[in-house]
């Protein structure tokens, strides 16, 4: 894998990395602390892909963006790869007070517009039930019930009616060229990827990224989902559309190259990390004894929450393969155990 780029853009500017491609960067108010957005010249205005998080201060540094680097011409179109707040999270603003339409995925905006309605004062018992089945930490649980529960709202501008759809098989002309439109599953259900068709670049979100694995959690909404196996699916398929020059623009991380061994990697490491769990659960564990394993490394305050979800994700996967059986234990903790 190469990195043309090992700087990137600083805040407030922006790397031409094609032509008439824009590489900008977020902030993040998190441990992963930035998000990559692009802006692609179409002649008449501009295409953005992705938004940032949704505050004053990254709408702030998208009006030093939109009066600097993209020179003032109007931004036409905002396309969301996914529904997460760090891509989410300014769309609206770009509808209602910029005045461009939004393309993404019918899931996506679905997600996205049902979650910032979802205002909750209060954790919702589903969440609880869920974290206790996940065998949360009791202290780490305590702690965060004293918080203000996860909000989309909070950090994600007011998502009017109305969008543009793009699905699997669509082409879109952008920037110059012509692309198409590939779905991923598993980080975030129907996740839309752009492949050019002169094969010089992908635009990925964060389906594929350059120096890190994609989280793949399950949550409250859906706690029996299995996306790993969306994932997995998901990867096999693109990994037919990977060549070595095209330049892979993601949602983190740098640009990079390199892309069939990329996807091999994205693959492989949790194919490892199944058979590492499997090991494992040669006696019962809860989701939450499961970080050694998996990861491979001691998982700090800041990043439990993660882990947990993405360990869930592990566990169902061998659970609904028929890897790994499960039963309640009295704690309310279901408890993972390998089939032999
Ligand atoms: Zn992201």
């Amino acid at each position: 894998m190469r990195f043309p780029w090992n700087t990137p853009p600083e805040e407030g500017q922006a790397i031409e990395v094609a032509e008439g491609v824009l590489w900008m960067r977020l902030p993040l108010p998190m441990k992963l602390d930035h998000v990559n957005v692009y802006a692609l010249d179409d002649g008449d205005g501009w295409t953005v892909i992705d938004t940032g998080m949704g505050s004053k201060k990254t709408r702030g540094i998208w009006e030093r963006l939109l009066a600097g680097p993209l020179g003032g011409r109007p931004v036409n179109r905002v396309i969301v790869t996914h529904h997460h707040p760090d891509h989410v999270g300014n769309a609206g603003w770009f509808q209602s007070e910029i005045g461009a339409e939004l393309v993404t995925t019918r899931t996506a905006w679905l997600f996205a517009r049902m979650l910032t309605l979802d205002v909750q004062d209060s954790w919702p018992e589903e969440t609880i039930a869920y974290y206790r089945s996940a065998g949360m930490d009791p202290d780490f649980l305590a702690r965060r019930l004293q918080e203000r529960p996860f909000n989309f709202a909070d950090m994600v501008y007011p998502m009017p009616l109305g969008f543009v759809r793009i699905k699997q098989g669509d082409t879109i002309r952008m920037g110059g060229r012509d692309w198409d439109v590939h779905m991923g599953d598993g980080h975030a259900p129907e996740h839309a990827t752009f492949w050019s068709r002169d094969g010089e670049l992908v635009i990925s979100g964060d389906q594929i990224l350059s120096s890190i694995s994609p989280n793949i959690g399950v949550y409250a909404t859906e706690p029996m989902a299995d996306p790993l196996a969306g994932w997995l699916e998901s990867c096999e398929r693109l990994s037919a559309l990977a060549r070595p020059g095209q330049l892979v623009l993601g949602g983190h991380k740098l640009p990079f190259t390199g892309l069939p061994q990329r996807m091999g990697q994205l693959i492989e490491n949790h194919h490892s990390a199944l058979e590492r769990l499997l090991d494992f659960l040669d006696t019962p564990k809860a989701a939450a004894e499961c970080f050694a394993p998996l990861f491979k490394r001691r998982i700090g305050e800041g990043e439990y929450g993660l882990a947990l979800v993405e360990a869930v994700a592990h566990l169902n996967h061998l659970y609904h393969i028929g890897s790994a059986t499960r039963t309640r234990r009295e704690d309310g903790a279901w408890v993972y155990l390998r089939r032999e």
